[in-house]
């Protein structure tokens, strides 16, 4: 600050003219040059200069280590990730993404783009490169007449889902409210009324897009199609969304909801029942099936319900499961959807440690519901459940080739998770993690790719993607040819 001031005070005295007084101040809020990795991997050194141009080029701010807010601005949901990028511009709006964009390509940085922040995979943080920071673009406007939502690319579900429900309105959005509607609807978007109105990205009606040339781009079925195939499942892979724009239907604003709680030792029967009942069920029902061990120790299984459709509809639709075994909590009730929406947010706090394994299955057999206990009771640690969540309905109406995303016949998700409070963790969850997951993937076929930490292979992806990889392979090769957004599910440019 003394430097800056008594240069600006020698520089006025000399008359130089103002852009150029301006230019200087600017260089002088960076006090030297910067150590930055690029996409490949190499140490490069930003030019002082070079970063105070960009600073003050942005609306938002530019933050560097050591400046106020960059120790807040790099933590992510994912406790396990403790990054510390060269730079990250915290954007406030599409212009400010244009140019961290333009930047990142020009110095050819790591680049990693935050959303909500919210993944399990910590992909949008990045060690020594460019975050391109969204968290402070999270407005949201509703068109209740129209039945649209336009919403800023760092908003988080809780705030779609209370603007939409003030009109008793709703889309697809996911299970937890402290996730980012961007990372989540990028990769597919799966939630409580999937089953009904179909995945998260199946609701966009329209992107703003800066791709990797720093292009903004409309993407809609008439604008840019490709990338409105692409962007429905393809992840990060293709650019920043700055805004999607969603498609919403009446809704609530009180659903019939809440969980069924029983002992671990009914687990088997009530999961094998379940399988029946749900196969029949309609897309109106939503249940989420978790075992877990509660915080004074017991080991239960839990079915968490929403019913979009009448309160008693609800009721006739779910009185065969509650009254197959008797639980030990029964807590269905009328809820509102918001209320509902955020029930399980506690469970899942910012700044522990996670890791994730998932993929997908057509549905719970007996041997599966099997392996799902006696996996989930081979731990002894506090936190380590074994979890489906619900598909099919109108998901499964939509064609394999019709979005990038390709699993529309899966009828659950099958996952296993583990969360622990610090590294001193790390190597008991994730052991057991990974073991559990070698006795329940044989039962999967292909994973959804918002679902899992970083550690997927290059070729697991591609598998994964299916037939639907060398569409996708053929986008990325023309709108993202250097690869420029690689801190995803990575799809590798092939033309
Ligand atoms: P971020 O970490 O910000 O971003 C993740 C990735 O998305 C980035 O690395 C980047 O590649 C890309 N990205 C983010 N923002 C943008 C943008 N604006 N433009 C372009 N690319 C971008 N998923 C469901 O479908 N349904 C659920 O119910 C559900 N529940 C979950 C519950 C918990 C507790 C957690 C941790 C995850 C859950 N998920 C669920 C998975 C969720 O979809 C992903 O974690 C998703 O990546 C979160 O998005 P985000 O924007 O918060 O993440």
């Amino acid at each position: 600050r003394v430097f800056f001031g008594s240069a600006l005070a020698t520089l006025a005295t000399a008359s130089l003219p103002l852009e150029r007084l301006l230019a200087l101040a600017a260089d002088a809020s960076v006090a030297a040059d910067v150590p930055a990795v690029t996409g490949s991997g190499k140490q490069v050194i930003l030019a002082r200069a070079d970063v105070a141009d960009l600073r003050a080029s942005l609306r938002g701010q530019l933050l560097l280590a050591g400046d106020e807010g960059y120790e807040t601005a790099r933590k992510v949901w994912n406790g396990s990730f403790n990054r510390r990028p060269a730079l990250i511009a915290r954007c406030a709006g599409a212009s400010d993404v244009i140019k961290a964009v333009n930047f990142g390509r020009a110095h050819e940085l790591l680049v990693s783009v935050r959303g909500g922040g919210h993944s399990i995979s910590g992909q949008s943080v990045c060690e020594g490169g460019l975050m391109i920071d969204l968290a402070q673009m999270n407005s949201v406007r509703v068109d209740p007449i129209g039945r649209r939502a336009r919403v800023d690319g760092g908003t988080l579900l809780a705030s779609l889902d209370r603007e939409a429900q003030a009109f008793g309105l709703a889309t697809t959005a996911g299970t937890v409210s402290h996730t980012g509607v961007a990372g989540l609807t990028l990769g597919g978007g799966f939630g409580r009324l999937g089953r009904k109105f179909s995945m998260a990205c199946d609701n966009v009606r329209a992107y703003d897009l800066v791709t990797a040339d720093g292009r903004f781009l409309r993407v809609s079925a008439d604008e840019n199609p490709d990338l409105n195939w692409g962007l429905r499942g393809g992840g990060g892979n293709f650019g920043v969304v700055t805004s999607f724009e969603y498609e919403l239907h009446p809704v609530g604003p009180v659903l019939l909801g809440g969980v069924l709680i029983y002992p671990v030792a009914q687990a088997k029967e009530v999961l094998t029942f379940f399988d029946g009942f749900f196969e029949a069920a309609p897309d109106e029902l939503y249940v989420d099936t978790t075992l877990v061990t509660t915080p004074d120790g017991n080991k239960v299984l839990v079915l968490d319900t929403t019913y979009c459709g009448s309160i008693a509809d609800g009721e006739r639709v779910l009185k065969p499961l509650r009254e197959f075994r008797k639980p030990i909590v029964d807590a269905i009730a009328p809820t509102p959807y918001v209320k509902q929406q955020s029930s399980v947010d506690g469970t899942f706090a910012y700044g522990r440690h996670y890791y994730v394994k998932a993929g997908f299955v057509r549905s719970l057999p007996p041997d599966l519901v099997e392996a799902m206990v006696e996996t989930f009771m081979s731990s002894t640690l506090p936190v380590t459940p074994v979890l489906t969540a619900p598909q099919g309905g109108a998901i499964s109406r939509i064609a394999p080739d019709a979005t990038a995303f390709p699993y529309r016949e899966a009828r659950h998700n099958l996952l296993v998770a583990a969360a622990w409070n610090d590294a001193s963790g790390d190597e008991a969850h994730l052991t057991w993690a990974r073991a559990a997951w070698k006795n329940l993937e044989p039962f999967t076929r292909g994973f959804y790719v918002n679902d899992n930490n970083a550690d997927i292979s290059q070729r697991r992806v591609l598998e994964n993607y299916g037939s639907n990889y060398a569409r996708l392979a053929t986008l990325k090769a023309k709108y993202d040819p250097s690869n420029l957004f690689r801190l995803n599910a990575n799809i590798q440019p092939h033309a």
